[in-house]
This record gives C-alpha cells, sequence and structure tokens, in this order.
C-alpha cells in the first residue's frame, strides 16, 4: 500500500489524538502530509492543494485495531448466531472448514477486509487458521494486498499440527515468496498449546524464532486451552513481550504472572467471550497483574467486525463483573475501576502496542502514520451533545458513524461512503462460497448447523397462584 501524495486536513474537529497523555483538542485541525501526520493544532496552515475535510461536529481519532479475527469466516457471516463453542468446533474444525477452497478464503477474507477499514479498523490482524494448502495462504494474502487497510496475516492450519505445518517446506517456501519483502503490515504464527506434556509444538515455536514472527495463540479457553499450556511456554522459553494471548478468560493467578512477567499481551475478545464460552471477558482479571490489553472481534460468523461493539460490551462486561462479585458480598460498588478513556485506549495503542508498531500507528501525533478516523454524522441526534469525548466513541458512536477513515494517508472512506472498492465483486464471490457449501453439505445439513437444538427450560415452582381474569363475572379469579 503507497499513500497519496496529496495532502489532507481535517477542519475543525475534536480530536483524541491518544499521545501518551490522551490530549484532546476541541476545534482543532490534522494535517496529513506524505502519509503521516504532520500537524495537530488549532487553525492550522496547509498546502494549497490540501484534500480539505470539514470535522466539525465529528470527532477525529486514530484508526482502530483488532488483534484476533479470522477473516475467512467472513464468507459465513452471522450463520453461527446461536452458536456455543462446541458447534463452532464441530463446525469448523470437523467438518465445514474443510470445505473451504482457496477460492473460498478468499471471499471471507475480502469480504472482512473490507468490513474493518469501512468501520474505521484500520489495521487488522487476520487470524488465519483455514490455511490447509500453500494455495490457501496465497488466496489469502491475495485478498489482504487488495484492500488499503493494514493487515497482520496471523498464519495457521487447524488441519494439522503447527509442528507439521510450520516445518513443512512449503510454509518456508511461502513465506519466502509472500512475507519477506511483501505488502502485508505483519506477519505472525496461529497455533494453539494444548497441554501435551511432551510438548510438540516446540517445533513451531522454534520456527517463530528462526523467522522472527510473534505466535498468537488462543490461551485459557474452557475446555480447549488451560494453564499447562502457559507453564510448558514459559518452562520452554518461548514466552516474549511479541506474544499475544487470545481471550486468557479462564487461567490462574500463575498464568497470569508468567505472561505479566515476559511481557505479553492479552487480546480481549469480548462478545466472542460471552456468547462462545471462553471464559468471562479477563479484563478484571488483566488489571491486577498489570498486563496490557488489545481488542478483538473474532470472527464474523457470530458478530460484526467493529471495534465499537468491543469497547462497549467491553466496558459492560467489565463493570457487570464488579458488581456482580460486590452484590454477592452484600456491598456496592460506588466507582468503576475501568473508564471509557482505557477502552478507548485498548481499541488504539493497545492494539498497535500489541503488534510490535506502537510508534508507527495508534495515535495521532506527527510522525506517524495517518491512521485517520472521523466519526460524524450530521442526520444523527445521537452526535449531539458531545461532553464526554472518550465516552462518547464508547457508548453512543457506532460503525454507521464513521464517516471518513484514511490509512496511511490513502481516503479508503469519505462522507460515509467506501473509496476504490469493488464491494459487489466481493460480495459475488462470497455468494459463490455459500452455493458450494450449501451444495456440498445438502440443506438438511446447512440448516441444522445454523440451528442448535435449545435444551429445555425448566419453569421453577411458584408458591403463590396465577391470578386470572374470568369474563363471565367480569372478576379477578385467586
Ligand atoms: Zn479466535
Amino acid at each position: 500500500m503507497s499513500a497519496t501524495d496529496r495532502p489532507v486536513v481535517f477542519r475543525n474537529g475534536l480530536v483524541l489524538t491518544m499521545d501518551d497523555a490522551h490530549t484532546v483538542l476541541p476545534g482543532a485541525d490534522v494535517l496529513v502530509v506524505g502519509g503521516r501526520i504532520a500537524e495537530v493544532g488549532v487553525g492550522l496552515t496547509a498546502p494549497d492543494d490540501a484534500l480539505e475535510i470539514d470535522a466539525a461536529g465529528g470527532i477525529l481519532m486514530p484508526g482502530m485495531v483488532d488483534t484476533h479475527r479470522h477473516l475467512w469466516q467472513t464468507a459465513m457471516r452471522g450463520y453461527g448466531a446461536d452458536w456455543t463453542l462446541t458447534q463452532y468446533f464441530v463446525w469448523y474444525y470437523l467438518e465445514s472448514g474443510k470445505l473451504f477452497r482457496p477460492e473460498d478464503v478468499h471471499a471471507g477474507n475480502l469480504l472482512g477486509a473490507i468490513e474493518a477499514i469501512d468501520a474505521g479498523v484500520t489495521t487488522t490482524v487476520d487470524w488465519s487458521h483455514g490455511l490447509q494448502t500453500p494455495d490457501h495462504a496465497d488466496a489469502a494474502v491475495d485478498a489482504l494486498e487488495a484492500v488499503d487497510g493494514r493487515f497482520v496475516l496471523a498464519y495457521g492450519n487447524i488441519q494439522q499440527g503447527p509442528w507439521e505445518w510450520a516445518t513443512s517446506p512449503e510454509f518456508r517456501d511461502f513465506h519466502r515468496r509472500r512475507i519477506d519483502g511483501g505488502r502485508l503490515a505483519g506477519f505472525q504464527m496461529a497455533f494453539d498449546v494444548t497441554g501435551d506434556p511432551a510438548f510438540p509444538e516446540r517445533a513451531a515455536f522454534e520456527v517463530a524464532r528462526e523467522l522472527d514472527a510473534a505466535v498468537t495463540t488462543h490461551a485459557g479457553v474452557w475446555g480447549a486451552t488451560n494453564d499447562d499450556g502457559i507453564r510448558l511456554m514459559h518452562e520452554n522459553g518461548f514466552m516474549n513481550p511479541s506474544t499475544v494471548y487470545v481471550h486468557a478468560a479462564t487461567l490462574t493467578h500463575d498464568s497470569y504472572n508468567r505472561i505479566a512477567a515476559t511481557g505479553g499481551t492479552v487480546s480481549v475478545s469480548t462478545e466472542s467471550e460471552q456468547s462462545a464460552g471462553q471464559g468471562y471477558p479477563p479484563t478484571w482479571q488483566l488489571r491486577h497483574h498489570d498486563i496490557p490489553v488489545s481488542l478483538s472481534m473474532d470472527t464474523s460468523v457470530w458478530w460484526s467486525g467493529d471495534l465499537f461493539s468491543a469497547m462497549r460490551s467491553t466496558l459492560g462486561a467489565d463493570r457487570s463483573r464488579e458488581h456482580l462479585e460486590a452484590h454477592a458480598k452484600q456491598e456496592t460498588i460506588t466507582h468503576c475501576h475501568l473508564r471509557a478513556e482505557q477502552v478507548v485506549e485498548w481499541a488504539t495503542r493497545g492494539g498497535a502496542r500489541a503488534l510490535g508498531m506502537d510508534s508507527t500507528i495508534g495515535a495521532l501525533t506527527p510522525g506517524r502514520q495517518a491512521d485517520v478516523v472521523l466519526i460524524k454524522n450530521d442526520a444523527s441526534p445521537v452526535m449531539f451533545p458531545i461532553l464526554n469525548p472518550h465516552g462518547h466513541v464508547v457508548f453512543q458512536a457506532q460503525r454507521g458513524d464513521v464517516h471518513t477513515v484514511l490509512v496511511g494517508g490513502r481516503v479508503v472512506k469519505r462522507d460515509g461512503r467506501l473509496v476504490g472498492v469493488d464491494l459487489a465483486a466481493a460480495q459475488a464471490k462470497v455468494a459463490s462460497t455459500i452455493d458450494h457449501l450449501r451444495e456440498t453439505m445438502g440443506e438438511e445439513a446447512w440448516r441444522r448447523g445454523m440451528n442448535p437444538d435449545i435444551p429445555e427450560t425448566a419453569i421453577l415452582e411458584n408458591p403463590y397462584q396465577y391470578t386470572e381474569w374470568d369474563a363471565g363475572s367480569a372478576q379477578w379469579k385467586h
């Protein structure tokens, strides 16, 4: 992705710089030159050829960062709305995930990548664990390179052990061809550590070390990964500041201590943890261990890929936990620990830090890449008044209010419309993926997959009599 040469100046917005002091500047301009933030302040002088964008009534903030999203699964958007992890594992790991051809991974990635930039998520980690063959991997990268966002490929393959795919000559060849000197924003290796005492994952960690690639791993997932995996990683020296622990929701203090001591970060996917059952969103634990947090949306098979949802649900879940625990002790929470400002930090700087990109993205400060989001919607009653800027982003604004998005100074969305994106083409590719899956599986299996059985609800015994209206006597019957 190359920056456009034309400078851009946003005029008269409420600027959340997300610099170290979280400086907020009302009525300020943001000047972008050569793809980078040149200046932020009031009444800036801009070059004559600058594109002027009126930000009055809006909020300017850094592009958001999603540190864990299975973009390929966007091809089946919303299909798993009523799933738990049980249906998810059966569907993607054992059954239908195998049916994804390279063009299906491409289709999902393309639509998911477009969805991200549309929502102001300018950097996304594609946690791509459907790469069954090098052709699948090429198809995934082709899609990411076709969209003007920042994408980090986290390479994975759930159909093999990481000690198999990571050590294969095909994987090394792919890395040479597409990653070394490629156009992606970064590269990670994505695999889980089962806790097998033989620690077969060692071979994959060694490859990651050799390639200088960060490892991202689903850790602390109820019924799947636990403290044993963390302990094995730690004892074998494979935990470091670049390691991203996804969910980390069902771990003991010992594991959190190991993560904190080795400088790792946790990617919290609150909406996922709440519905799918990995464990309670762990922010309330992470603050006690001083572990840095980033946010993520996991997969559009359940939830749309926008970080407004992540911020809102994360703040709510943290407070919900705090109140619940206090009430169980007959106590009252009078002051919440977690603040909206902190959650905005997690959605921007937190993600940048997790990816080792904190000096280049995540804030609107001179010299950084110009990944800029303008939240502005003059037709919406919800965009006025803006009194608490960070709180407004978290609890009031939503993806439909994303007016303009810049990635590296390039305008990818303007006036609420994507720029230079062929959405219809992406939709057509996804439609043919759906046709392929439905045909291969058959309608019956397709319908069953979407509609898991509902367990019976036990109606509790009630000592009170129901009150009933007697039409004959026109009186309540007791
Ligand atoms: Zn995941």
